[in-house]
């Protein structure tokens, strides 16, 4: 047995002693990071264990399971890019001067109390399984109750029809998955999933409203800071449920509908809820704490508050009509050195195209039409809907492959936002997150990484206790889908057949868009700004800070002087109050 006494010695040498430590250990490789946390958890009075704190042979092991042997310490690894453990949370009175001794350098170390004894999250998809995760470091319990039988490989499920799709998981959306699950996105690679973390152009084909982005040289910055992960939708979701079940204090049940949500008899709380077993017919109530809900775009919380005499929230819609056709293809290696492919809807064609590569090489290749446009549902006819505005090379790499599915097809009417941040009164004890409060247009590829969002929404409103949590929590969860929401919005609601609200500030964001992506062509530091604002990594505004316009507008003329006129080239100059500031730019 490795026992503590190495561990003890270790935490008084430092990370480097404890990466030492680690790799003694029957071959973990143990990242710096981690290690710090094995010390820490030591420290804490962790009981030796074997293996110890449950590193077992070949395991990516984690500051996270580290503190598992002390079950009230959560660590995070917040800052990736230097592979340190720089958060914590902490539930044992006394241990925060431990922790601030032993991470001194820019951790944030908070003292938390445990907010309840069970928590349930309905719906065990992406929303879900990190709710779930945040809860689990408040109440004692939290239990994850889903329709579906959840397989243990990652296979396509009836739950989550839009997982045969493509599915692009944003930068913001990567980050945050790793910082509450450390190590996943490893582990996806380890599974086969392509990474593009090296900022090189030229494994992307990005076509925004008929611009290309620069396709050679590198992104100007961190291009892991950047990096974007591309496993299927069933492999991420199996990963991530894979972790989320390793938590000692979290059960999933699957196979359980949920019926209906229980409350108290003046309506003030809710209570829990009523599920009824898909096999057997067997009903059963389960009480809670704090109910999630986490069942997509037809979640149950609207009708609940209706009969509980709240009513519905209003709900948002950008009516935009997209439909999707795809093709799950095997493709040889080498035929294509793009890794990405996404040509977006231009004016006056509402129609677009992705062709992504998954693991072991599987690509899926996707075309969708809004407003009517629908693709056809077989690979020929979907090719030629495609020929219009996609590069030949990238149609004949597609005709090279094997389908290796039927093509599907998915229809959506309209991005949706229920706006329970609007509501006058919500009784305690529920929640929503994920498609429950806000489904968008999937083109720009934001549902995943705006329900990462929600969970850190969750997570720093439950650091300030349960008091007025909805809505505190419905608020702050608000402020990211705003993001995401305008920034989709603006660009549906340029297509006149599209039905939303339109705002006059819309139409200066097109034309700062627009500018945007006319220098992006040509200069990698523009273009790679665009990529992290469409990342969620930076806010929009970022597009109108004065460098940034100045740089713009120093690309746009130069590209005018060597007599090679930008498409539709507006240089926009400094924008000057708050009338004219476009929403998506507003933070
Ligand atoms: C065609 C398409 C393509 C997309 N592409 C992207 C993309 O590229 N990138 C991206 O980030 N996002 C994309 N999205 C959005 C993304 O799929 C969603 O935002 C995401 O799945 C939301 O997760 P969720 O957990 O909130 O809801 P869902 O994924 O809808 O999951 C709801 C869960 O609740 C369960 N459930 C439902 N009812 C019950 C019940 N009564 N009892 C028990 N369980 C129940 C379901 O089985 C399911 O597991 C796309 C969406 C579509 C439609």
């Amino acid at each position: 047995m490795a026992g503590v006494g190495n561990l003890d010695q270790a935490g008084r040498g430092g990370s480097r002693l404890l990466t030492a430590t680690g790799e003694r250990q029957r071959g973990y490789q143990a990242r710096p990071g981690e290690c710090v946390g094995v010390a820490a958890a030591c420290e804490l009075g962790a009981a030796p264990l074997d293996p110890p704190f449950g590193l077992a042979d070949g395991d990516v092991g984690t500051a996270n399971e580290a503190f598992g042997a002390v079950p009230d310490v959560v660590a995070s690894i917040a800052d990736r890019s230097k592979n340190r453990v720089v958060e914590y949370s902490c539930l044992i009175p006394g241990a925060v001067p431990i922790l601030k001794r032993l991470f001194k350098q820019g951790s944030r170390i908070a003292e938390m109390s445990r907010l309840g004894e069970r928590a349930i999250v309905l719906g065990a998809s992406m929303g879900g399984l990190l709710a779930a995760r945040v809860l689990a470091d408040f109440f004692r319990t939290v239990t994850v109750i889903e329709r579906d039988e959840l397989p243990d490989d990652p296979v396509n499920r009836r739950g989550v029809p839009q997982g045969r799709h493509v599915h692009a998981l944003l930068a913001r959306g990567a980050q945050i998955l790793d910082e509450f699950f450390p190590g996943l996105l490893d582990e996806l690679v380890a599974a086969g999933a392509p990474v593009w973390d090296d900022g090189e152009l030229s494994k992307l084909y990005a076509s925004y409203s008929g611009h290309v982005i620069l396709r050679s040289g590198t992104i100007a910055g961190d291009p892991e800071r950047m990096a974007m992960y591309m496993p299927s939708r069933p492999l991420l979701e199996c990963h991530l449920r894979r972790r989320l079940q390793a938590i000692e204090n979290v059960t999933i049940h699957s196979g359980q509908d949920v019926a209906e949500l229980t409350s108290t008899a003046d309506h003030s709380r809710v209570t829990g809820v009523r599920v009824v077993n898909h096999a057997g017919g067997a009903e059963q109530e389960l009480t809670a704490d704090l109910v999630v809900d986490a069942m997509g775009r037809g979640a149950h919380t609207p009708a609940f508050l209706e009969s509980l005499g709240y009513g519905r929230p209003v709900e948002d819609h950008i009516v935009m009509h997209t439909t999707y056709a795809s093709q799950p293809l095997r493709i040889p290696p080498g035929t294509l050195k793009e890794m990405l492919v996404l040509i977006s809807p231009a004016p006056g064609r509402p129609t677009g195209m992705f062709l992504v590569g998954y693991e072991h090489d599987t690509w899926i290749f996707t075309v969708y039409g809004m407003v009517g446009h629908e693709p056809p549902r077989d690979l020929a006819g979907m090719l030629s809907f495609a020929e219009e505005y996609a590069p030949a090379h990238l149609l004949a790499a597609v005709r090279t492959g094997e389908p290796i599915g039927p093509v599907v097809q998915h229809r959506m009417p309209s991005s949706q936002w229920r706006r329970y941040d609007k509501m006058r009164r919500l009784p305690d004890g529920l929640l929503a997150c994920g498609d429950a409060i806000c489904s968008f247009n999937p083109i720009y590829g934001q549902g995943m990484s705006v329900a990462g969002l929600d969970a850190v929404a969750l997570r720093d409103c439950l650091r300030r206790g349960v008091t007025d949590l909805p809505r505190r929590y419905f608020r702050a969860a608000a402020k990211a889908i705003s993001v995401a929401w305008q920034t989709g919005a603006t660009s549906d609601l340029a297509f006149p057949e599209v039905e939303g609200r339109r705002t006059p500030s819309m139409r200066v964001t097109n034309r700062l868009v627009n500018s945007v992506l006319t220098a992006s062509e040509s200069d990698a530091v523009v273009g790679t700004q665009f990529f992290k604002v469409t990342g969620l990594i930076d806010p929009p505004t970022r597009l109108l800070h004065p460098w940034f316009l100045y740089r713009v507008a120093t690309v746009n003329l130069g590209r005018r002087q060597r007599h090679s006129p930008p498409q539709q080239a507006a240089v926009v100059g400094p924008v000057d109050g708050d009338s004219v500031l476009p929403e998506m730019l507003s933070e």
